[in-house]
């Protein structure tokens, strides 16, 4: 969170650049540029030794292609039938075809073209010829080889050589148009000091893994990554959302003492991590954190977490290869076994939107985040879903674990997951493995969940609101997409009744509702959340201490009047006109530095 490197810093133009805090801290550094997405085609003729490197790209890009063809036609048989799923294996055909792909190949090896250009070429040649046929059959395969163009362009670019361990020295800054989160995660801790991306927003995933590993980052800065040249000198301000491109001697030194004044107000910070997270008139909130790696599990008791609300298991898949189930029983039983006998919720798998697993995701979707993810794939691929079930049961041996669903939509995914878990649960049992009690949650993340909360309620144990998720949903605001960042508004008057509808519901059952999504850790918005009756926080570890600091600072029946009022308001400008007048000078007396600040709260977080 908080690093520099010594900069002999060169005299190009200083830029400063405003965009969107994603991870707090400050970092100094010189610039390493990823590639970026490459919309247009190029040719271009390599030199020889760049030939094997091509023709890799394109094996590879074929072979991901085939995967995802070959997953969709699973996915068609599932839903609708072997006939329907044969349309695929024109698809597959044609991948597979040796004219097609040694065409490409010869290309490559033998005329030195890229294998964009040679994809290019060879297929659209293709088209025109199936396209002039007097066959009708004939000219339908043309419609297929456009979508197979299409695929086969997208997994060119997205298997290409963005960055690899050893192409980094240590202590870079990260600048590209985006980041995937399993770019990030591959990276040897210290070789990435902070990020800055064009695209991406608070909840995008690579932001929250940023926060998780103390990353400072900016995203959302547009066109960054076209600004930059390697090795440029760079200030990341990860708290105030901005960077500076070949910083000024002052721009130095104010940067120097900021990071001293951050260092100290973090070790303050740390004295708040014994007491109770309670209100002044005696309400006690729970305070769990969210984690993303195993090795997160040893600090979050140091943080002042009493648990964790939310281990993203999805963050186990993203290496090569997918986990073996003793794999997966050492990573749960490692997290478990640290908490003891602390609660431990483990989200199963939720892969998929910008979280893509090499081995599983389709990688091209119209609509990620709507598309095939979380528990669809889960549901559609029984043995891994069994798999990772049995390995969490396994671990389960001091009855400290908590089964999170997410993305449940509908009373047919709940009930046929639990019916997995019944069998995963018998079948374990037979080789002689008894589990204690597990509670089981399911995420309330979809707007049809909450429709549908009174009856998930008689059905679950406890409820865990995904807001990132629900926000994005219920407004129709992509949570990655910067040009419509101020339109995620986790005050809109829509999301709070949503919240409050379900917290109703959970209490009316007699169940507890935890939020994990990244709204809990904002000053303003726990205030609200307490207000509103939820019982359990948990959010990235850091945030715990400052969390602690504004629940001890307030009473239960004032936030409640609060959460009262706002419900009855109908738009976002005035609830934040309303807390901002209440709320703002008690946050900033307690000297609050959040990423999502108090200032954000008028509903334009991003003033580039
Ligand atoms: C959410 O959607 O709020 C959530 C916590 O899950 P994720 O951010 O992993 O989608
Ligand atoms: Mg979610």
């Amino acid at each position: 969170m908080i690093t520099s490197t010594k900069n002999p810093i060169k005299k190009r133009q200083r830029i400063v650049l405003v965009g969107i805090p994603a991870s707090p801290g400050y970092a100094m550094g010189h610039c390493h540029t990823i590639s970026n997405r490459e919309v247009t085609v190029v040719e271009e003729t390599l030199p020889n030794e760049r030939l094997a490197q091509e023709e890799q790209l394109f094996l590879k890009a074929i072979n991901n292609t085939i995967k995802d063809i070959v997953q969709i036609k699973q996915i068609t048989v599932n839903r609708l039938g072997i006939d329907e799923g044969r349309i695929f294996d024109a698809h597959l055909m044609i991948l597979k075809d040796p004219t097609l792909v040694n065409g490409i190949l010869d290309q490559i090896k033998k005329e030195n073209k890229n294998a964009q250009w040679a994809v290019h070429t060879q297929i659209t040649q293709l088209i025109s010829t199936f396209e002039s046929h007097k066959s009708a059959l004939m000219r339908d395969r043309a419609m297929d080889l456009k979508d197979l163009y299409h695929r086969l362009m997208g997994a060119l670019e997205d298997s290409g050589p963005v960055i690899s361990e050893d192409e980094i020295g240590n202590g870079v800054i990260l600048v590209g148009h985006e980041l995937n989160p399993s770019t990030l995660i591959s990276l040897k801790k210290d070789q990435v000091i902070a990020f800055a991306t064009d695209s991406g927003g608070r909840t995008s995933h690579v932001s929250i893994l940023a926060r998780s590993m103390e990353i400072p980052a900016v995203s959302g800065l547009r066109n960054v990554s076209a600004m930059v040249q390697p090795e440029d000198s760079i200030i990341v301000d990860g708290t105030g959302g901005m960077i500076i491109i070949n910083p000024n001697d002052d721009d130095i030194r104010k940067y120097e003492e900021k990071l001293e004044v951050f260092k100290r107000q973090q070790r303050e910070l740390f004295t708040m991590r014994q007491l109770e997270p309670m209100t002044r008139d005696g309400k006690y909130i729970t305070l769990h954190a969210n984690i993303e790696l195993t090795i997160e599990a040893d600090k979050v008791l140091d943080y002042g977490a009493s648990g964790i609300g939310l281990y993203r298991s999805e963050f186990l898949f993203f290496r090569k290869g997918l986990p073996s189930f003793e794999e997966q029983v050492q990573a749960y039983q490692y997290i478990l076994n640290a908490l003891t006998p602390n609660s431990v919720t483990i989200r199963t798998l939720d892969a998929g939107g910008d979280k893509l697993v090499a081995d599983i995701s389709i990688s091209n979707e119209a609509n990620p985040f709507m598309g095939w993810r979380s528990i669809r794939v889960c549901l559609d691929h029984e043995d891994l879903f069994k798999e990772q079930l049995k390995a969490l049961i396994t671990a389960n041996t001091q009855g400290n674990l908590r089964i999170l669903l997410p993305m449940i939509s509908s009373m047919q995914e709940l009930r046929r997951s639990k019916a997995h878990i019944e069998t995963c649960k018998k079948e374990l049992e037979a080789k002689g493995i008894f589990s204690p009690k597990i509670e089981l949650g399911i995420m309330i993340e979809v707007p049809a969940a909450v429709v549908l909360v009174d009856k998930f309620a008689k059905e679950v144990d406890f409820f865990s609101i995904g807001t990132n998720d629900l926000i994005q949903f219920t407004l129709a605001v992509d949570r990655t997409n910067e040009l419509i960042s101020s339109m995620f508004q986790p005050h809109h008057p829509a999301v709070l009744n949503m919240i409050h509808k379900t917290v109703m519901a959970a209490h009316r059952e007699g169940i507890p509702v935890a939020v994990c999504g990244e709204m809990s850790a904002d000053p303003m918005s726990t205030l609200l959340l307490v207000g509103l009756g939820v019982d359990e926080l948990s959010m990235t570890p850091w945030s715990i201490m400052e969390c602690k600091k504004i629940i001890r600072s307030i009473n239960y029946e004032d936030v409640r009047e609060t959460a009262h009022n706002v419900l009855k308001m109908d738009d976002t400008e005035s609830i934040n006109a309303y807390l901002k007048k209440k709320y703002s000078q008690t946050i900033t007396d307690l000297g609050i530095s959040s990423f999502i600040s108090s200032g954000d709260l008028d509903g334009d977080s991003n003033p580039s």
